[in-house]
């Protein structure tokens, strides 16, 4: 992984700390000796000494507690902000990726900035909806009492990007962070340091820096950042790392959601429209340069539909990029050198079928189909993150599902055929984060969908509801009377069998009726 220039020596903590840009207004840079700001420190008993994030951490517990950030006002206030920081700031975005990894203006304007404000304007639309209480049933026990759900901030919460989307993948979670109550620290992906810089310098000016604060870092950093005890943590990134992250948050028994990653497979039936399922495969395997979290990963197909596919592939790579996609302004490039080796020598599996030209300068890859894989190439052993589509022939549908069941859950699963059995029986059959029916990556732009993963894909979910969901604690209430002491002292001793009657017809769930099936 790459670290970039704010990796530091373990003894002397305080130079690239102090050029961390915490935000205007955010104060000063923490360091070894920091209470917390303003003498606040020893207030906050989950402090760890001698990190370089404490003192932060304290600052923003102690803002919380004040109870600054649970007013409706207060929230909605913030995330009008990042609106405001997403729309004044949207060229600088599109500047920042375009650098970061040639990122097509069109796919930034898509991903980065209308997919997030979707999420902004849903949470927006319906935020006073969501925060009020849930009444919920009583039994006779309760019957004259106020039962309900409340929905609590955490408290302070972490958020880790990851650079494939990197505004996009810390600005949702944030927007339910914000919406929830919560005060956040936000850490943006250190690989992409255009992106990276503008966070770090710009959105502290747009949000409360009491309550909210962007840490840029690189993995030793972020490993000092995560001994401190957070309230929630929210991880998108790599299966390996989130394993890291889930153990440092097991120290606190901080809960998490782990966004993560893994090969989605891409069904299709010999009963289809070839042209659109080209499109539609090659626009997910290759928005981004291949690098989304849920492309689709490879194509399980017989081989007669390989035959169909392969000019229908060419054909819809030529009608998007170009004769040659190297200058086309729609098509991304890998975001660092690591991640360009890595993907080029994965271009060694199976046999080059269309594309497979690189350029080591630009960090450029073409989309690429592969065609004779087995199962045991090296591109069927990871996640491939790049423009490389290979096609792993199988007999018949069955042998796809048993495929796909052999590896670990995906993020996503994709199945393509003019049958609609044919498609419920790869979702009845298998299991996903998340599941596109005869098109990729479209799942997504729904707001009332929960996007996350199962298995080694991820822990948890988000988008629309689920953001805010993801970062309210639902707290079970129960709010009775200070009366009617006559009827509760039926459960108090000393018990008889007369007693016990009565608190069983008080306090019992009766079965409804004889058959599950009603
Ligand atoms: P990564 O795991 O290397 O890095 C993610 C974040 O973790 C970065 O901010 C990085 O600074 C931090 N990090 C890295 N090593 C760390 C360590 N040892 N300790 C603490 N923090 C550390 O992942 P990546 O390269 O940024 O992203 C690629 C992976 O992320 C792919 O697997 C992809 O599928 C997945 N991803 C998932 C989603 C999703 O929504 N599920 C979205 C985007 C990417």
């Amino acid at each position: 992984m790459e670290t970039g220039s704010s990796i530091f020596p373990q003894s002397g903590m305080q130079q690239p700390l102090e050029q961390q840009p915490l935000g205007s207004g955010a104060g000063r840079a923490p360091d070894d000796d920091d209470d917390g700001g303003g003498g606040k420190g020893s207030m906050d008993g989950n402090a760890v000494s001698g990190n370089p994030y404490a003192g932060l951490v304290s600052r923003l517990r102690a803002a919380w507690l004040s109870g600054k950030t649970r007013p409706i006002e207060y929230r909605a206030a913030q995330l009008e902000a990042l609106g405001r920081f997403l729309h004044e700031k949207k060229q600088d975005i599109l500047d920042a990726t375009a650098l970061d990894m040639g990122k097509p203006p069109f796919e930034a304007e898509f991903s980065e900035i209308l997919l997030c404000k979707n999420e902004l304007h849903e949470t927006l639309n319906n935020l006073s909806h969501w925060m009020k209480d849930e009444q919920v049933d009583r039994n006779l026990a309760t019957q004259l009492d106020s039962a309900f759900i409340r929905r609590d901030p955490y408290g302070v919460v972490l958020i880790i990007g990851s650079w494939n989307y990197p505004i996009h993948l810390f600005l949702v979670p944030l927007i339910g962070a914000i919406a929830a109550g919560n005060c956040a620290i936000i850490k943006p992906s250190e690989m992409t340091k255009n992106t990276e810089t503008l966070v770090g310098e710009v959105l502290p000016s747009y949000l409360d820096t009491d309550c909210f604060a962007v840490v840029t870092a690189g993995v030793q950093e972020t490993t000092r950042l995560l001994e401190n005890k957070f309230d929630y943590v929210f991880f998108t990134g790599s299966p390996s790392v989130g394993r890291i992250v889930m153990t440092a948050a097991a120290k606190h028994l901080t809960p998490v959601t782990l966004e993560l990653g893994g090969k989605n497979p891409c069904y299709v039936s010999d009963t289809c429209d070839v042209q659109n399922v080209a499109r539609r495969v090659a626009w997910g395997r290759f928005f981004n340069a291949g690098q989304t979290c849920i492309a689709p990963d490879y194509v399980l197909c017989s081989l007669e539909m390989q035959e169909k596919l392969m000019p229908a592939l060419r054909e819809a790579i030529t009608e998007f990029y170009g004769p040659n996609p190297q200058e086309s302004p729609d098509f991304g490039r890998m975001v660092g050198d690591k991640h360009f080796q890595r993907v080029q020598a994965l271009l060694r599996s199976g046999r080059v079928a269309i594309g497979g030209q690189t350029d080591e300068k630009e960090r450029y890859i073409a989309p690429t189909v592969l065609v004779d894989v087995q199962h045991s190439d090296p591109i069927m052993q990871e996640e491939i993150f790049g423009p490389i589509l290979p096609i792993v022939v199988v007999a018949s549908v069955d042998e796809a599902i048993d495929f796909i069941n052999s590896l670990e859950w995906p993020l996503a699963v994709y199945a393509f055929s003019s049958d609609d059995k044919v498609v419920k029986q790869v979702l009845e059959r298998t299991s996903s984060g998340g599941f596109c029916g005869n098109d990729t990556l479209m799942h997504v732009t729904l707001t009332s969908l929960p996007f996350g993963g199962i298995g080694s894909s991820g822990l948890g979910m988000y988008h629309g509801k689920f953001t805010f969901e993801t970062f309210s604690h639902h707290r079970g209430c129960l709010h009775r009377g200070m009366g009617r002491e006559a009827i509760n002292s039926l459960r108090y001793p000393p018990y008889s069998r007369q007693k016990l009657g009565i608190v069983r017809a008080a306090s019992e769930v009766k079965r409804k009726g004889a058959c599950i099936l009603l």
